[in-house]
């Protein structure tokens, strides 16, 4: 390995200028909203691909004790961890034909989780599983939440292809009245909202998609039937094709390689090249990872929080480009600037961030012969400002002959859809197949979109009380005029790289306040003034993001460059602290959120 070159101020000066420019290149005014739904005339982007049909069942209106809703891995661990809990009837909605969430959906060619496998994939100790490689693929992924759920019994209750339309809070019962898009009205003691962060894909607006009359997808609804092959490559339908694929995101690094073995020819339109470090991904044996010992997977999954929260541990068990880069993602938390004062910590902070970057370019010119290329595909930015990606194959895909890249940049993207392909600075590429791996819209999904009404006590809308006074939670989950509704999601609460570690606590969390509410026959609902208290400690320790997220590149990360929302959004000390605060919270005060019922429950 190269001692990563430390720059001096006048370097550091010129990157600063650098990385501005290249911000204002890219900035486009119409921020968010140069984004489209995939809904009403686009709707086809987000149809299911993966399901035959709906299965036809009878509408459902009985009563179950606790409804999620969302069956990704936010889903699945709330149900595992309320049937630890006893509880008998769990519904889980879900709008997939499956259980699986993100893993579900996004079956593109070269699919994997890119944070390690045996960190990643909950509940390894209670199912025995041990994952086969360090960075699993998708598949795998998936079939772990099968495991999960047919393990805790959870597709006896199960509603797929089904998406719920509203809750409604029901005073005279006091339970909730969940309606669907398949026309059920059924009553549920308990709500969970499981539904994601990022789940709805979303188009670019370009005008003339209507127009074109070759084959078009988003990489979250693969056409394998178009394609041919499996995620793990073999698509030699498109042996004869030309495929553009818009976006180079995690999902674009990931695709680009497998569409460049398999396409005739591969156009790839890039805007904002991705950082992309080294993957080396292997196969594992359980002895690598300590398996087979009582607890072995907590204890990985436990030491990885910690390193990428800035905590300290007395060994880095993954040992990845993660954990030694931890300190370049996470640096605004407090727990990375506990030592030191705020401008000498930036000041090295500045300096790490330029040497990574510096190492990252030079790894792009390791990697691709034209040098022209290799120019287009360097990231002019800050590490955080955008994720992260990794992979060893996306950088040589580049030097095939059947693949071009195509800047776009200077036109902020690409122009226009025709009949035929796309217009990029005047030039039209014709196509068969134009692919979107644009990503997904940011928490539009669930009881935060506003596509799915929540009326609490009172018939109060819960975005109608929040757009007055701000989002108000104790710690994220429940909220004051809406009894036995629990959220699950960053909001107010934590979040980390590892987000099924997050679910996992939130789904503990859950499990929890429904197993004391049962045992104290007791509604779950915190008073204005624990929400109030929760506000007080958010605003109290918020780290100033603004200013960095400023001077980022556009991206979902600052709302396309118009910076972060005001006002805290998640609990400022990290994940490892927020957890203790919960445990020591459950231990102590949960009964601070139980009321009494004035229907008994039974
Ligand atoms: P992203 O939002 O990260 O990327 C979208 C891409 O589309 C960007 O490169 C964007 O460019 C580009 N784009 C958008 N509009 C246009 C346009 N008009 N013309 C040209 N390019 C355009 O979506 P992804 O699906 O890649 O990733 C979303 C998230 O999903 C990730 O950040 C990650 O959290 C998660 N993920 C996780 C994986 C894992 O292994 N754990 C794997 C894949 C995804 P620009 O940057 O300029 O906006």
């Amino acid at each position: 390995m190269t001692t990563p070159h430390t720059p001096d101020p006048h370097e550091l000066a010129a990157l600063r200028e650098r990385y501005r420019l290249e911000r204002e290149r890219r900035v486009r005014p119409d921020g968010p909203a140069q984004y489209r739904d995939a809904d009403a005339e686009f709707g086809y982007y987000a149809a299911d691909p993966y399901t035959e049909g709906p299965v036809e069942r009878a509408t459902l209106h009985d009563l179950v004790d606790v409804a999620v809703i969302g069956g990704g891995f936010g889903g699945i661990l709330t149900g595992a961890r309320l049937r630890q809990q006893g509880v008998a009837r769990v519904r889980i909605v879900e709008k997939g034909g499956d259980f699986g969430g993100t893993w579900y959906w996004n079956r593109y060619p070269g699919v994997h989780c890119d944070v390690e496998s045996h960190v990643y994939l909950p509940m390894l100790d209670e199912t025995g599983y041990v994952p086969r490689w360090k960075y699993a693929p998708g598949d795998e992924i998936r079939r772990h939440a099968v495991r999960i759920a047919r393990r805790f019994d959870l597709y006896a209750d199960a509603l797929f292809s089904t998406g719920v339309t509203g809750l409604t809070w029901d005073e005279a019962s006091e339970t909730w009245l969940v309606s669907t898009d398949r026309g059920d009205d059924f009553r549920a003691a308990y709500v969970v909202s499981a539904t994601g962060t990022l789940t709805d894909p979303k188009l670019p607006g370009i005008p003339g998609v209507e127009d074109f009359a070759g084959h078009t997808f988003h990489t979250s609804r693969w056409d394998y039937a178009y394609t041919g092959g499996t995620p793990e490559g073999g698509m030699t339908r498109l042996a004869d094709k030309r495929v553009g694929i818009v976006g180079t995101g995690a999902t674009g690094i990931q695709a680009i390689p497998m569409l460049a073995e398999d396409a005739g020819h591969l156009y790839v339109f890039q805007r904002t090249p991705s950082t992309v470090d080294e993957r080396a991904n292997r196969r594992t044996a359980p002895g690598d990872v300590g398996a087979g010992r009582a607890g072995w997977a907590r204890e990985r999954r436990d030491n990885f929080l910690r390193i990428v929260s800035g905590e300290s541990a007395e060994q880095d068990l993954v040992a990845d480009r993660w954990t030694t880069s931890a300190g370049l993602l996470e640096k605004l938390l407090p727990s990375f600037r506990r030592h030191g004062d705020r401008q000498t910590f930036e000041a090295a902070y500045e300096a790490a961030d330029a040497a990574k970057m510096t190492e990252l370019r030079a790894r792009v010119d390791r990697c691709v012969t034209d040098p022209e290329t290799a120019e287009r595909l360097k990231p002019w930015y800050r590490y955080a400002c955008k994720r992260p990606t990794f992979s060893d194959l996306y950088y040589p895909a580049f030097n095939r002959d059947n693949v071009t890249l195509v800047d776009t940049a200077d036109t902020h993207g690409i122009e226009r859809v025709t009949e035929d392909g796309v217009v990029v600075g005047g030039t039209a590429y014709a196509l068969d197949c134009l692919i979107f791996a644009t990503g997904f819209n940011v928490g539009t999904s669930g009881i935060h979109s506003g596509r799915l009404p929540v009326r609490g006590r009172g018939g109060v809308h819960l975005l109608d009380r929040w757009r007055r006074q701000g989002p108000r939670t104790l710690h994220g989950f429940t909220s004051n005029g809406f009894p036995n509704l629990i959220q699950l999601g960053t909001l107010q609460n934590a979040s980390s790289v590892n987000f099924t570690h997050i679910l996992d606590e939130q789904a503990v969390h859950a499990a929890a306040l429904v197993a004391a509410a049962e045992a104290d026959d007791a509604l779950i609902e915190p008073s204005p003034a624990s929400e109030d208290s929760w506000l007080a400690v958010l605003a109290e320790g918020a780290p100033d993001h603004e200013w960095f997220h400023a001077e980022c590149t556009p991206g979902y990360y600052n709302r396309e460059g118009r910076g972060r929302p005001n006002g805290p959004i998640a609990y400022p000390h990290g994940a490892v602290a927020f957890h203790q605060l919960l445990q020591e919270w459950r231990e102590k005060s949960l009964t601070e959120v139980l009321r009494s019922r004035t229907v008994p429950r039974s």
